[in-house]
């Protein structure tokens, strides 16, 4: 799998190309999607990264 933008917010979203959270019931709604590398699909280098502060 090429580059591709992930969700950290627990809802799954997976998108080809920059963009947002589309799920409204996601905390991370309307956020930017974070780039990721991975090739098996777990995101691991994107899930493991944790945010300063809150
Ligand atoms: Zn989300
Ligand atoms: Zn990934």
């Amino acid at each position: 799998m090429d580059s591709h933008y992930v969700c950290t917010g627990g809802c799954g979203g997976l998108s080809n190309t920059p963009g947002t959270c589309q799920a409204e019931t996601c905390p991370k709604h309307d956020q930017p999607l974070t780039e990721c590398h991975c090739e098996d699909t777990q995101h691991t280098e994107v899930m493991t990264q944790t945010e300063a502060g809150e």
